[in-house]
């Protein structure tokens, strides 16, 4: 799939929940309506609609959410996509989670062809911790990275910079990551959905939080890419790779690879802007599959040139209404 800017779009992020049993700051209100369940795709709806990508060419597959180890039996959509592995169709099929189930999923997930898994850490202090996910535990999160690593997974480690909360720490954690060999990506914050703070509040720009980095660590810029928007570097110190994906202090778009599917069947062509295509109604009306190709092929001929992310302390509303548990973070 090629789209209108030359771009080849091989990456499908599916979010299979827009429901999470955290209620971080920066992602979601403490007090979330979520999408009544009866309009999710099942999952063998979301196996078909995977697998039309996949014919079309899509190499990588990354489950999220919402949490996406929350919604029930999740690990018969492993196990079935895990298929695509097996026939050389997909190269890789990863997993984007808060971890905290990750003790009980972690070796299934392994024998269903997953060897990455992100999981999202914004702080080593298990108080932080409970402040910035509300709900969360750091602990139980630490067993659920135990669990992963003796499951054999790959572990990259994202955490959201947050002004004021966990921008004395990241020095810290980019030398915790080198001690446990594991890789970090800082992600600045996006404005999308309503949460209950002020988001100009949160945003800190990875530019400053590089420039601190600098005075204690030796960044060596490499080539490495995951095919996503993470610029990274080598940690000198520690051998390890430390991401940036910094939507609002660079255009990461000119490389975009990817689409974005939501658990009700809404394909969105950028997580910055609102313009989708209604799969669900394709893949229901028509079991022939026709219908379902020619939404897929239509709606990547109109993937826009890239995101408008800007974050105004003027207007108080956030660029987008979707929260990033609906599109898939
Ligand atoms: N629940 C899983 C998790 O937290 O890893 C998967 C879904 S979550 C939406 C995916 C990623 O998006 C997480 O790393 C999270 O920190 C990030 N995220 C959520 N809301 C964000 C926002 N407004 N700006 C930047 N990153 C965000
Ligand atoms: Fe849940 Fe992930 Fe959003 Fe946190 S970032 S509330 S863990 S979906």
């Amino acid at each position: 799939m090629i789209d209108p800017f030359g771009r080849t779009v091989n990456y499908l992020r599916v979010s299979v929940t827009d429901r999470c049993d955290f209620r971080c700051v920066y992602c979601m209100s403490e007090h979330m309506t979520f999408l009544p369940k009866s309009d999710l795709l099942s999952l063998e709806e979301l196996d078909r609609v995977c697998s039309a990508f996949v014919a079309k060419g899509v190499r990588k597959l990354r489950v999220t959410g919402g949490e996406p180890l929350v919604r029930r039996n999740v690990m018969e959509l492993f196990h079935a996509l895990g298929r695509h592995l097996e026939t050389g169709d997909l190269d890789e099929l990863t997993l984007t989670t808060h971890g905290r189930q990750l003790p009980r999923f972690a070796d299934d997930r392994r024998r269903a062809g997953v060897r990455r898994v992100n999981v999202s850490i914004d702080t080593l202090d298990p108080e932080k911790f409970q402040k910035i996910t509300r709900w969360g535990s750091l602990e139980k999160v630490q067993d659920g990275l135990r669990a992963a690593k003796e499951a054999g997974l790959h572990v990259k480690i994202n955490a959201v910079a947050l002004k004021g909360v966990n921008e004395d720490e990241i020095s810290e954690m980019v030398g915790w990551c080198g001690s446990q060999g594991i890789d970090l990506c800082l992600i600045e914050t996006m404005p999308l959905g309503e949460i209950d703070g002020d988001r100009s509040d949160q945003y800190l720009p990875l530019s400053l939080v590089r420039a601190n980095l600098q005075k204690v660590w030796t960044l060596e810029d490499t080539d490495y890419s995951t095919g996503g928007p993470a610029r990274y570097t080598t940690v000198k110190e520690t051998g390890q790779r430390l991401g940036f994906i910094t939507p609002l202090t660079h255009n990461f778009c000119e490389s975009c690879n990817r689409v974005r599917l939501t658990c009700t069947g809404t394909l969105y062509m950028c997580l910055g802007q609102d313009d989708a295509a209604d799969l669900r109604t394709a893949l229901r009306t028509d079991p022939s599959g026709e219908l379902l190709d020619r939404t897929i092929d239509e709606a990547i001929g109109r993937k826009p040139k890239g995101h408008d992310f800007v974050i105004d302390r003027r207007q108080e509303q956030p660029a987008l209404k979707r929260h990033m548990s609906v599109t898939g973070g």
